[in-house]
C-alpha cells in the first residue's frame, strides 16, 4: 500500500497525550479512504495516520461482521467494542460469540448504567418506548448513547460499519469526519460499498451473520423495536416501524453536540 503523503503525521506515537490536529487528519483521511479499493488496507491506513486508542463499535450486523473480519484477519490493534442493550435478539448474541470463536479475539462488551435502565423502567414500563417517541429516544440514550459515549472517551477515532445506500439519511455518509462532539476522528470505512459488494465479501471471506439476515432483517437493532420488512421496503423500515420516517436514529449515530442531551 502507498502511503498517502498528504496526511499529517501524528505528534507522538506511542504514548499519551497525544497531540494531532484531527480536523486536518480527517479530511485527507476522507480522500485517501476514497482513492484505496481494499478494505484491509483502508484499516491500515487508519491504524498509520491516527495515534493513539481507536475504536471500532459493532452492532455485530453484516456491515460491521465485514469490517471486524478485515481486522481480525490483520490482527489490527483497534479497540473492538460491542452495546449489550440487554434487550437483543438471541440470535445477535450468537452472532457474538460464533464471531469470538471464528476469529480467535474477544469483543469488549458494554453495557448500560444498571440504576438508570432501572428508573427508566420505574417511569415508563417495560415496553413504554413504544408509547412516545420521547420514551423511545431517552431508552435509546440510556441503553446505547451514554454507554456508547463511556465507550469513546479518550479514543482518537472511531470506526462504523456505515454505507450510504442504507438510508437515505446515509447517502453523504464520509470516509473520515472529525466528530468535535466526541473529539475525534469518525470513519467510515465501508461507506461506498452496495450491498452486492459487502455480500460478496460475506460470501468470500465466509464471515458469519447474524441469522436474521436471512429471514428479513436487513437491518437488527434491538429485539422489540425491529421486525423483518417486506419486499421492496427500505432496509431500515423494519426499526422502530411505528414511528415516522423522519429522524428513525437511535441517536449513535446523530449525537447532539451535548453527550448529555436528548438523542
Ligand atoms: S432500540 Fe428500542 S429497546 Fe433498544 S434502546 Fe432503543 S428504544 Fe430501547
Amino acid at each position: 500500500m502507498t502511503r498517502p503523503s498528504a496526511i499529517p503525521q501524528p505528534a507522538a506515537a506511542a504514548s499519551q497525550p497525544f497531540s494531532f490536529d484531527g480536523p486536518a487528519v480527517a479530511a485527507a483521511l476522507d480522500v485517501a479512504l476514497a482513492a484505496e479499493p481494499c478494505l484491509g488496507a483502508r484499516l491500515r491506513s487508519i491504524t498509520n495516520h491516527i495515534p493513539g486508542r481507536v475504536a471500532f463499535s459493532t452492532s455485530l450486523g453484516i456491515e460491521d461482521q465485514a469490517v471486524f473480519a478485515a481486522i481480525a484477519t490483520a490482527d489490527l490493534p483497534f479497540d473492538v467494542f460491542t452495546l449489550d442493550t440487554g434487550r437483543h435478539f438471541p440470535e445477535t448474541l450468537e452472532t457474538l460469540e460464533a464471531t469470538e470463536a471464528r476469529y480467535g479475539r474477544r469483543i469488549r462488551i458494554t453495557f448500560p448504567v444498571a440504576a438508570e435502565v432501572e428508573a427508566l423502567v420505574a417511569r415508563d414500563g417495560i415496553m413504554g418506548f413504544r408509547n412516545a417517541i420521547e420514551n423511545r429516544k431517552a431508552c435509546c440514550d440510556i441503553r446505547k448513547v451514554r454507554p456508547l459515549n463511556t465507550a469513546l472517551a479518550g479514543a482518537n477515532g472511531w470506526i462504523t460499519g456505515l454505507r450510504r445506500d442504507q438510508s437515505a439519511g446515509r447517502a453523504h455518509v464520509p470516509f473520515a469526519e472529525w466528530d468535535a462532539a466526541q473529539g475525534l476522528i469518525k470513519l467510515n470505512p465501508i461507506a461506498d460499498w452496495s450491498l452486492a459488494t459487502l455480500e460478496a465479501y460475506i460470501k468470500d471471506n465466509a464471515v458469519p451473520i447474524n441469522a436474521l439476515h436471512r429471514q428479513g432483517f436487513p437491518s437488527i437493532g434491538c429485539q422489540p423495536c425491529t421486525r423483518a420488512i417486506r419486499p421492496g421496503e427500505d432496509i431500515r423500515a423494519g426499526r422502530w416501524w411505528w414511528e415516522n420516517e423522519d429522524g428513525k436514529e437511535c441517536g449513535l449515530h446523530n449525537r447532539p453536540k451535548h453527550k448529555d442531551a436528548d438523542a
